[in-house]
């Protein structure tokens, strides 16, 4: 029954991809280099977003494109590791990844799957369910994903062109492209942080971040720390508690939890749209608010730790110190001293352009928001400071013109780009965020032909007017009057 309703869906999708597939015809001329030939674009990541924009870029009849992700395959993406929450933390109704296409929604794939009433039954999309969808809307799209493929090192060429290094089951491989997109996650324009009095101070095996693999049942009857307030950090103590263990203790910096998400304040076409259409001092102004509110953990997430009488929340509570002592993890905090047998760090990822090794050879020639604008006295922010500050279409640019003109090819599709186009890392922005990088793509590829084009239009020779027909006709009509 559920194979039938995909399989129909599966026709739905061909359908409708046929009917808005126009103009269908391949435009942008193949390259090589010494005989190598060189990708169109290269993008650097198979989570959603590479998957959104190949999606829009096949559309766009750009079909010379390579998607490298270094997961195994299937498993792009945070959704079926590190990611451990129940559901997705957005409105069912999001939508995002199927550009438009009714058929490739997530409510069409869920419905087909489990039924109309499963769907009008769920409050938000099981993660599971997401990783799924995502795993299908590639197969409809027909979006390759080479698995196994690390991006090591990103290396300007003359031409206009890159060399990407890669490692690739295992082999190192040197791919050439002309355009190279960044879609290497929400941590993409930096790291994941551990703050240093953390790993400075404890053994590697009693402390984990959120983002790495944690066996939660060998936590079973143990004392947990787990610093951090965000959504993140209350999954992992739920995961925490379910797996057994004796005391889960959430610390937090700041005295109250935030009660008002304002990511749900900017999910509209305005804004999503729009934001980088503002000057850089209205970005500034808005971003600093926005960055100073956070986001709470959502409501469920909170009842998943709170229901149990082994979870605590200590707010008001900055780390002062961390020590071990051989057996216990013992955090010191304004309101006391607490041992432990294991820590969660769920601090989150800082940007920091200069932590990626892909851009390890220019990192230091990409303009930051700290080059490009000063704010008023007051309204400094070394974070907003560090983010890069990039074109409309999600290009790096240079911090001093003309020193290096390549980063006009290279784009930021990860959380970088909040500061300078109000891209979330989440999937309302997808529809809006690929819009804008295949504009850029597709304008440059196209102008660097734009001579071939022209001369093209002398060599195009598709007849659409046949009269030979009635040519002969008349000279068999003149033969005989002669
Ligand atoms: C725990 C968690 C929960 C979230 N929940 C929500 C939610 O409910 N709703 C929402 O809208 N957003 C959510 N987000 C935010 C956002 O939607 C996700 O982070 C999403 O995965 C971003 O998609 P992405 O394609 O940018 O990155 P990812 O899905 O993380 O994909 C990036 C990929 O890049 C690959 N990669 C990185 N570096 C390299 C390299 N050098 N070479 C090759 N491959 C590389 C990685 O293997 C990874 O698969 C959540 C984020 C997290 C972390």
């Amino acid at each position: 029954m559920t194979m039938n309703c995909l399989d129909d869906l599966a026709k739905r999708v061909r359908f409708e991809l046929d009917c808005v597939a126009y103009p269908a015809r391949e435009w942008v001329a193949p390259r090589s280099r010494d005989g190598e030939a060189v990708l169109d674009v290269l993008i650097v990541g198979g989570g959603q977003n590479a998957l959104s924009l190949a999606f829009r870029l096949l559309r766009e009849r750009v079909t010379n494109i390579r998607v490298l992700d270094r997961s195994p395959a299937g498993e792009a993406g945070p959704w079926i590791t590190y990611a451990r929450m129940q559901t997705l933390r957005t409105p069912k109704h999001v939508s995002g990844p199927e550009l438009g296409l009714p058929s490739l929604s997530i409510r069409a794939w869920y419905e087909a799957k489990f039924g109309a009433e499963a769907w009008a039954g769920i409050g938000k999309i099981p993660r599971q369910h997401w990783h799924d969808y995502l795993r299908w809307l590639q197969a409809m799209a027909g979006i390759d994903v080479t698995n196994d493929a690390a991006v090591t090192d990103i290396e300007p060429l003359a031409d206009d062109l890159f060399a990407v290094h890669s490692v690739i089951a295992g082999k190192p491989e040197r791919l050439l492209a002309r355009h190279v997109v960044l879609a290497t996650g929400i941590e993409g324009a930096g790291q994941w942080q551990v703050p240093a009095m953390i790993a400075d101070a404890l053994p590697r095996e009693r402390y984990a971040h959120t983002s790495e693999p944690i066996d939660f049942a060998a936590l079973n009857g143990q004392r947990v720390a787990v610093i951090g307030a965000g959504a993140s950090a209350f999954d992992n103590a739920a995961m925490a508690l379910e797996g057994g263990a004796r005391a889960v203790d959430l610390f937090a910096r700041r005295k109250s939890l935030p009660k008002v998400n304002p990511n749900r304040y900017i999910e509209t076409t305005g804004y999503i749209r729009h934001f980088a259409d503002l000057d850089d001092t209205l970005k500034w102004r808005f971003m600093r608010r926005y960055f100073a509110l956070n986001q709470p953990p959502p409501q469920d997430t909170f009842e998943r730790c709170a229901r149990f009488d082994a979870f605590d929340l200590h707010l008001g509570s900055p780390l002062e110190s961390v020590s071990f002592d051989d057996r216990s993890v013992r955090l010191g905090t304004p309101g006391g001293v607490f041992d432990y047998d294991f820590l969660i760090v769920g601090t989150g990822f800082v940007i920091d352009l200069s932590l990626r090794p892909e851009l390890a050879r220019f990192a230091d020639k990409i303009a930051r928001w700290s080059d490009r604008h000063q704010p008023p006295e007051g309204d400094e922010s070394p974070t907003l400071g560090a983010y890069p500050y990039l074109s409309g279409a999600f290009q790096f640019t240079e911090k001093e013109p003309g020193t290096a003109p390549f980063l006009a090819r290279l784009y930021c599709h990860s959380f970088g780009a909040m500061m300078s186009l109000g891209a979330t890392a989440g999937i309302s922005q997808l529809k809006f965020s690929t819009e804008r990088i295949a504009f850029g793509i597709t304008r440059q590829l196209f102008r660097d032909d734009a001579e071939a084009f022209i001369a093209g239009l002398d060599q195009y020779d598709e007849v659409e007017l046949d009269i030979s027909a009635f040519e002969a006709r008349r000279a068999a009509r003149a033969a005989k009057v002669a």
